[in-house]
């Protein structure tokens, strides 16, 4: 690593980089080091060692990440050894070093609590994990999604392959295209782990990075390729008369007549199939949901995406039951306390601001303890577990007599748990000074945006705070997007960061001031016109 040059964080090298513990990413902060949890779960103790870690290793930073993996940021190249071989100690090492993905699946946050589901969701997503890390070559963003038709689900998500229950130990197998999701077939539960190793070897040999951007003789190839022959059934999600049809052949292909599936609509012009949209039911929003085994699930989510080791310390305090309320010191913004983190007051988690006082420090003599050395085919799935979201954030699983209490000492923290925070309608990056690209302190300035914005969340807009043209938040169309240049904003309305300004660049004060004074019932053009 010492040898490698340094990069900066818009460097085009660097688009497509998948951190991991052994390949940490340059970022404006330091180096960014993923950390991968089996299956999204960490015990207690798990996330007290990512915590310490963050504190030891780096600059007490982590992120939640939008596929459940954590990064701990501002780490040298110094400190990156240390930090993966303190993290091995508590089962958190990298799991391939072939550049493959880390970690293959992503399921619900409440799968094996959800009383609707017709599958084991984590054993499938173990079976499946086992068998990626069987297929060399794998892009490193490869990702498979597992639905277990339950009630919560992973809304919109952007994966290469799905499975989705169907009924008690069957499932639909499909995979991303352009429009939504191409359903194959329906398999049987004990088929899955075999028919997806097939499908991604089938993958690999395209030599695409992702199955959506797959041409369509490509996925034939992987369309064919799950089955074995007589195994697999057509799937109630393809419609009826569909069958596979080679792409302007008209017939159907050597695949589709061994597994006797129909797959594809037989169409005359010889397209493949395509349905639109994702069928996963939504993932649970912030707030408590009362499970049947008598627990309540308490859903939470990180500010713009962004913790510090204080805020995992308290949750996993909470989540082990060694704090209460009472003992966890309360955000500044909501308790006046003096704050020890010079930063100014954010609606943001911010250093400091939010700190356990029982706590137990994590072992790391090599010894033996209940739940250290937790691998993948022992990731806790029990109630002491906590679980990461694919929205950014967290599961805590409590007693229902504890759940209002736990809730309201991660709200008076800063955390989001309820639905209808403000700041979940604005998406904010590091900026300033964590990422050298930044020139303005963008998540204070989110946190300030969220609550004059509001009115216009109400009506389905979503803002945008992003340290520079990049974009790394949301790469996308926002209702109003402010773009830092040179410690200012250019304005942007229904536009993506790289777009042109609407208005002359305005300093934050003057942009928030906009807003505030804008018409929540009229378009924000007249609050920035001229
Ligand atoms: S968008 Fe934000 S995080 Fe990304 S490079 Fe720019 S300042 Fe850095």
């Amino acid at each position: 690593m010492s040898g490698e040059r340094r990069r900066r964080p818009d460097d085009p090298a660097r688009r497509g980089w998948c951190p991991s513990l052994a390949r940490p990413m340059p970022t404006g902060d330091g180096l960014l080091a993923r950390v991968h949890p089996p299956l999204g779960v960490l015990s207690a103790a798990q996330l007290r060692a990512v915590a310490e870690a963050s504190r030891r290793y780096g600059n007490g930073h982590v992120d939640i990440t939008a596929r459940g993996n954590l990064q701990i940021r501002g780490v040298s190249e110094g400190t990156a050894p240390p930090l993966a071989a303190w993290l091995a100690d508590f089962g958190l090492a990298d799991v391939r070093s072939d550049g493959g993905p880390q970690r293959l699946t992503l399921a619900s946050a409440l799968a094996g609590f959800d009383a609707d589901e017709a599958i084991d969701v984590l054993a499938l997503a173990r079976a499946i994990e086992d068998v990626g890390l069987t297929v060399p070559g794998l892009p490193a963003k490869t990702l498979v999604a597992i639905d277990g038709g339950g009630r919560w689900g992973l809304g919109a998500a952007e994966a290469d392959v799905f499975l989705s229950a169907t009924g008690a130990a069957r499932v639909a197998i499909g995979l991303a295209s352009e429009t939504g999701t191409d359903w194959c077939a329906e398999i049987a539960i004990d088929d899955a782990p075999a028919a997806v190793g097939r499908v991604l070897n089938a993958f690999v040999a395209t030599g695409r990075r992702r199955v959506r951007d797959l041409g369509d003789s490509e996925r034939v190839q992987l369309l064919t390729a799950h089955a074995e022959p007589s195994r697999a059934s057509p799937s109630p999600l393809c419609g009826r008369g569909w069958t596979l049809r080679q792409q302007g052949s008209g017939e159907g292909s050597d695949g589709a007549e061994a597994c006797g599936a129909d797959l594809s609509p037989a169409l005359s012009d010889g397209t493949l199939p395509r349905r639109g949209g994702r069928f996963f039911a939504g993932a649970p929003e912030p707030g408590l949901i009362a499970l049947s085994s008598g627990l309540t699930a308490i859903i939470v989510e990180a500010p713009f995406g962004r913790c510090t080791a204080d805020n995992l310390n308290a949750v996993a305090a909470l989540q082990a039951g060694e704090a209460s309320s009472s003992d966890v010191e309360t955000h500044p913004r909501h308790s006046g306390a003096a704050q020890r983190n010079p930063e100014p007051t954010t609606g943001h988690c911010v250093s400091g601001g939010f700190r356990v006082l029982a706590r137990s420090e994590p072992r790391n003599d090599g010894g033996e303890s209940e739940d250290h050395h937790a691998g993948l085919g022992a990731a806790p799935a029990s109630q002491d577990a906590i679980r990461l979201t694919p929205n950014r954030g967290l599961v805590l699983f409590v007693r229902e007599d504890q759940a209002e209490p736990t809730r309201a000492a991660l709200a008076a923290a800063g955390i989001i748990t309820e639905s209808a925070d403000p700041r979940r309608a604005v998406a904010a990056c590091p900026g300033a000074p964590a990422c050298a690209s930044g020139t303005t302190p963008v998540p204070r300035h989110a946190g300030e945006l969220a609550t004059a914005f509001a009115p216009f969340a109400a009506r389905g807009l979503f803002a945008h705070v992003s340290g520079c043209a990049k974009g790394c938040a949301h790469p996308r169309k926002a209702g109003l997007t402010l773009v830092a240049e040179g410690g200012r904003y250019r304005v942007v309305l229904d536009g993506a960061p790289g777009d042109g300004g609407h208005a002359p660049s305005l300093t934050f004060e003057a942009a928030l001031d906009r807003v505030r004074r804008a018409d929540p019932a009229q378009s924000l053009a007249g609050a920035f016109g001229p």
